[in-house]
This record gives structure tokens, sequence and C-alpha cells, in this order.
């Protein structure tokens, strides 16, 4: 069985797995924008037009990341948060020195990216805009 060379080591409490388990237990979507850092094409993601109440859990770890009470409709084409569970993602300034790119704390997976200052009437006046395919909603009507 062919594996890659590349193995970070996993630091206590996160998931960490080979991109061959990945494939396992993800879509082919999930798994470009997940671990490839894909993007899902604008305005078709499952999530972008729900404002249900529950929770956005990881797709890949299903650690809950953001909840429906700070979702907004941004117009932007994908899901929009303006803030996050507390400790749940990490925020990344990409190379280019322009973008923040967001990730799960837990996986690593890719989510999407935050952008500030926009003037969005939120709390924070920040856009987190994930992926509707990094993300897993659970309504609070039918969680325990
Ligand atoms: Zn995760």
């Amino acid at each position: 069985m062919a594996t890659t060379a590349t193995s970070a080591a996993p630091s206590p409490g996160s998931v960490q797995k080979h991109d061959e388990e990945w494939r396992a237990v993800l879509s082919p979507e999930q798994f470009r924008v997940l671990r490839k850092k894909g993007t899902e094409a604008r305005f078709k993601g499952e999530y972008t037009k729900l404002f249900e109440e529950g929770t956005y859990a990881c797709a890949g770890c299903a650690t809950p990341l953001y909840k429906s009470t700070t979702k907004f409709d941004s117009g932007c084409g994908w899901p929009a948060f303006f803030d996050a569970i507390p400790g749940a993602i990490i925020q990344t300034l990409e190379p280019d020195g322009k973008r923040v790119e967001i990730t799960c704390a837990k996986c690593d997976g890719h989510l999407g990216h935050v952008f500030k200052g926009e003037g969005f009437p939120t709390a924070t006046d920040e856009r987190h805009c994930v992926n509707s395919v990094s993300l897993k909603f659970n309504s609070s009507e039918t969680s325990s």
C-alpha cells in the first residue's frame, strides 16, 4: 500500500489521519475542500441559505465549530458567521498576506477564510466564509 512521506507529529487531543484514511470517511467533495483546501461552488452550498437553530460541526471530526446564532446572510454565496465557538478554529494568515485561512483546530480541516472590517452590522464585523461541505448541521430541535 502506497503511503505519502509526509507525517506530522500528532498533538494531544487532535485528530490526525493520512489522506487515504480521510478518503475513506469523506465524500470526494469533502476531501477536496477539507483536505486539499478547495472551495465549493458559490451559492451551491447546502447551508448557504439555512437559518434554522442549531450547531454546525466539522464534517471531518464532528467538533462543534459554529452556532446558528452567529450565522448571518452576507450575500456572498457561502455560509457566513461573525464568530466561531471559542477555541474551535484556528486562523492563519496565508503566505500572500492577504487572506486569513480558517481551519478546524482539532483535525486541521480547511473551512474557508475570515474577512474583517467589511462593515457588516454584526457584533464582530468579521465574516467567516465557510464551505458548506466542511460543515455538518445539527438542528437543535432533534439533538437531545
Ligand atoms: Zn475537524
